[in-house]
């Protein structure tokens, strides 16, 4: 196995940076520098990418162009000029895609994708190379934190891609497997029956690390901590992503694959924008993004330390740019350093997606969380799932902890759930399992109705 990683450092990249370009170890490298520099000079040069950003935008993206005769006279920083830019949301960029698209660009030089659409409607947008290959170079940065190089063995636990036939499919895997050196195993068929297939497809790996979705990794360990299997190899590290990574889930990761569990916080929209380091805080790339914290109904900027919605910009992606991009996920920032000795800036928490936020009866919204703290502590229930329909209309799912089940927990959770929203009507029901969303994904709580009249700027 290390011959493939060896061949992959040595030849394969080599080959791809001289036949393709491929930039990503040049900016993997510009990564390393830059982490060293100080606080200071790394909002300089954030800086300064936002201004070329925003000079590319008014002059050539159709949907910025009326800031363009504002832009030219403005004394203000490219930060605060941002500020005047509408929060771009979802549904508005979905509706107007196209007015996102850099006039002339060249259509062999975009690259597209979408959101898996486990919230609704998928979004889909273009990328260019630089882009990608500079989010590729941020998850090496963040891997090369716990000692993981490019070329490693992987374990990916991921959702299928569907959209491939099966030619397509065997040649993805194919890749994947000798160009990558990922094994990928289908987040959709971690069930009992294939669990011994499983482990031993991982311990025949001998992967250096695994990598996949919170909810995934964690039933995974969950299963093999229910029959005491370990998986005999030694892991550099799990790493979590795409997902809220629960402290319930990380201890349980970890107990059951003795390794660090490394929490990557990106989106297919977003790109990668912070990764944990060995201090256990989560740095954001500011070298490849511009990130704001604002309040979800007034949109005004918070704080460090205040929670509220996430706006990003990507600073590297000429070919589409979104500008304030609402990506969908609560945080907060943090004014702090950190100890671990890399410069880039802290996020204090990632509070999980704006769709688990509940509104209670008198306005004041509930994090999905809560009702997960509560559900952890009760021993009835193996797991949940809470849907806000309407403010006062919600319907629950349980599975019920087989031998340890008393009827009186499910008081205890709906009045739990009375004490956070008020008196709210609760459909429960009993259910064997609870199926993850269309991308692979299990969500617990999930908010249908809109959080307030008051939507930001469309
Ligand atoms: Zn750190």
């Amino acid at each position: 196995m290390p011959v493939t990683g060896f061949l992959i450092r040595h030849v394969q990249w080599p080959l791809m940076e001289r036949l393709k370009e491929n930039r990503t170890r040049h900016y993997l490298r510009e990564l390393q520098h830059a982490q060293k520099v100080s606080h200071e000079q790394l909002l300089d040069r954030q800086s300064q990418k936002l201004g070329r950003l925003l000079q590319h935008a008014v002059q050539n993206v159709p949907a910025y162009a009326s800031f363009a005769a504002d832009w030219d006279h403005s004394p203000v920083t490219p930060e605060r000029f941002l500020q005047r830019l509408p929060v771009l949301t979802k549904t508005h960029f979905r509706q107007y895609a196209d007015e996102y698209l850099t006039k002339g660009a060249l259509s062999n030089k975009l690259i597209g994708n979408r959101t898996g659409g486990s919230t609704g409607e998928p979004t889909r947008f273009y990328l260019d190379r630089l882009a990608v290959e500079r989010y590729e170079a941020a998850r090496w940065l963040g891997l090369s934190w716990h000692g993981i190089q490019i070329g490693d063995p992987c374990v990916m636990i991921w959702g299928s891609p569907l959209e491939l036939n099966q030619q397509q499919a065997r040649q993805y895997r194919w890749k994947e497997r000798w160009l990558k050196n990922r094994l990928l195993l289908s987040a959709y068929e971690l069930d009992e029956r294939r669990l011994e297939t499983h482990l031993t497809l991982i311990q025949r790996f001998r992967p250096a690390y695994l990598y996949g979705y919170a909810s995934a990794l964690h039933t995974l360990a969950e299963m093999m901590l229910n029959r005491g299997w370990t998986v005999g190899v030694p892991l550099k590290g799990v790493v979590s992503t795409a997902e809220s990574l629960h402290e319930h889930q990380r201890k349980k990761i970890a107990e059951a694959f003795l390794a660090p569990v490394i929490n990557e916080y990106g989106a297919r929209d977003g790109g990668i924008i912070a990764f944990q380091c060995s201090e256990d805080r989560m740095h954001a790339f500011s070298e490849n993004c511009y990130l704001e914290v604002v309040d979800p109904i007034t949109s005004l900027p918070l704080y460090p330390g205040e929670s509220g919605v996430l706006l990003v910009t990507d600073l590297h992606n000429t070919v589409m740019p979104r500008l304030r991009y609402q990506l969908g996920d609560m945080v907060a920032l943090s004014p702090d350093a950190c100890s671990c000795g890399i410069n880039y800036p802290l996020l204090e928490t990632i509070d999980g997606r704006e769709d688990d936020m509940f509104i209670s009866q008198n306005g004041q919204y509930v994090h999905g969380h809560y009702f997960n703290h509560i559900v952890r502590n009760l021993e009835s229930f193996r797991t949940f799932q809470i849907i806000q329909h309407e403010p006062q209309s919600l319907s629950l799912k349980l599975v019920k902890e087989p031998g340890r089940f008393h009827s009186a927990d499910e008081d205890r959770l709906l009045a739990g759930i009375r004490t956070a929203l008020g008196e709210v009507s609760v459909q429960v029901a009993y259910v064997d399992q609870i199926a993850p969303t269309g991308s692979g994904k299990f969500r617990y709580a999930i908010r249908e109705c809109p959080l307030t009249s008051a939507q930001p700027m469309e």
